[in-house]
């Protein structure tokens, strides 16, 4: 996976955003072990979204999301896939295709 370091990015409010399978990181920000995994997680929903559709059911599960309780941006089926599973680095050895709708 590729990782770009980018002033762009305020470190204290994220550490990585993933881009069409890219994972832009804040410069002085740092990526573990465990965030990479996250983003792999991502990568793959993305792959299996045609990653177009990835973003356009990310945006909208958002949306839908944000008139519940919490936060939205937790709630979103694919962070809830990749949270749970972002310390198993075997997760993506194991998991099945469309493994996110599970957390819908
Ligand atoms: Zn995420």
């Amino acid at each position: 996976m590729k990782v770009i370091f980018t002033k762009f990015l305020p470190a204290r409010r994220l550490s990585a955003v993933n881009v069409f399978g890219i994972v832009l990181a804040p410069q002085d920000g740092k990526i573990t072990a465990t965030v990479l995994n996250h983003e792999n997680i991502h990568t793959r929903q993305m792959k299996e979204m045609a990653y177009i559709f990835f973003y356009l059911w990310y945006f909208v599960e958002w949306l839908i999301r944000l008139f519940g309780r919490g936060s939205a941006y937790r709630r979103i089926s694919f962070e809830r896939e990749a949270c749970l599973h972002e310390q198993d680095k075997s997760y993506l050895k194991r998991r099945k295709p469309y493994e996110w709708i599970r957390y819908l």
